[in-house]
């Protein structure tokens, strides 16, 4: 069996299974998640679930930083700058230099 193969017989095991969840119930509470609405039973579910899944931490990332970008995207035209915040701007060059598969997980 490829290691493919089992991390995809655990992972839906473990959406079945009373504590698990899925990709699609991640999906779904992810903004609830990163804006800490969740209770800790709901919020353990996402962690187990990220830590095993390679495409949620990914998607994750990803939300975050989208999140971010608007945030800062909405904020900056609040003040009428036309720059983007230093850390924002750092950020992108960042993700830019390590790629979209650094590897840290
Ligand atoms: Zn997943």
């Amino acid at each position: 069996m490829s290691k493919v193969k089992v991390m995809r017989t655990i992972k839906s095991a473990v959406a079945k299974s009373p504590i698990g969840l899925s990709c699609c119930d991640l999906e779904e509470r992810v903004d609830a998640y990163l804006e800490n609405e969740l209770g800790w039973p709901a919020k353990m579910k996402i962690r187990m679930h990220a830590a095993m899944c390679r495409d949620c931490t990914s998607y994750l990332r990803a939300y975050t930083a989208t999140r971010d970008l608007v945030r800062a995207a909405i904020r900056t035209e609040a003040e009428g700058a036309d720059t983007l915040p230093d850390d924002i701007a750092r950020k992108i060059l960042e993700r830019k230099k390590s790629g979209p598969e650094d590897g840290a997980a």
